[in-house]
């Protein structure tokens, strides 16, 4: 079985990307000794930006190893497209400067409370991923994944992670936080973007290691 490593420490996006590894015969695996590694400073304008900078700097750890990383977040329309890249802290005071990630529910509390008075028809967003793939430093290729939605005034489902509960997809009239890993790998950001990374794999022999 073919392996990749993903340079993530969220296990929301490991569980995302686990789900959909499964129906491709794939295996994924964080990046060893992943918490002890120096932490990747995301300050990229773009989703590109930090995507590269994070499978660049942590593929120096697993020298010769292909090595995944994930940059994503939440787009909204009516925000201009916030929190965008800063999805990750956007319930800090300034989330272009926090050094660290803020609390989901925080978050989520304030893209709520930003959309309070937009109504139903205007509450259009997307979700985004990125990711590249390196080796010894370098970035190989990028995949880019885009998941089109509504904007709830509330929190639905219990599981997913981030953004999950706020995120109403149409098509199957459920919020990502009310599928499992499995069916969310279906229609999201995340697995149209993995699956583009693994008909990449297919047509480049000897980046993945068995
Ligand atoms: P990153 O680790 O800098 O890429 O930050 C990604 C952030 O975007 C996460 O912490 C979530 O807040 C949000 N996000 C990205 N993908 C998803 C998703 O699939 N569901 C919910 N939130 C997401």
């Amino acid at each position: 079985m073919k392996r990749i490593l993903i340079a993530t420490s969220n296990p929301g996006k490991l569980r995302d990307f686990a789900g959909a590894a499964a129906a491709d015969g794939v295996e994924v695996e964080g990046v060893p000794n992943f918490a002890a590694l120096p932490t990747v400073v995301e300050d990229g304008l773009t989703f590109e930006d930090n995507a590269r900078k994070k499978a660049e700097e942590y593929s120096r750890a697993v020298p010769g190893e292909a090595v995944l990383a994930d940059d994503s977040g939440l787009e909204v329309d009516a925000l201009n497209g916030a929190p965008g890249v800063h999805s990750a802290r956007y319930a800090a005071d300034e989330p272009h400067r926090a050094g660290s990630n803020t609390d989901d529910d925080a978050n989520n509390q304030r893209v709520l409370r930003e959309l309070r008075d937009v109504p139903a028809d205007q509450r259009t967003g997307r979700f985004v991923c990125v990711l590249a793939v390196a080796r010894n430093g370098k970035t190989l290729a990028t995949f880019r994944g885009v998941a089109e939605g509504r904007i709830l005034d509330h929190l639905q489902g219990a599981g997913g992670f981030g953004y999950d509960p706020m995120f109403y997809f149409p098509e199957i009239q459920k919020t990502f936080a009310e599928l499992t890993p499995e069916e969310k790998a279906n229609y999201s950001h995340r697995g149209a973007a993995f699956r583009a990374f693994l008909t990449w794999i297919d047509k480049s022999p000897g980046i993945l290691r068995d």
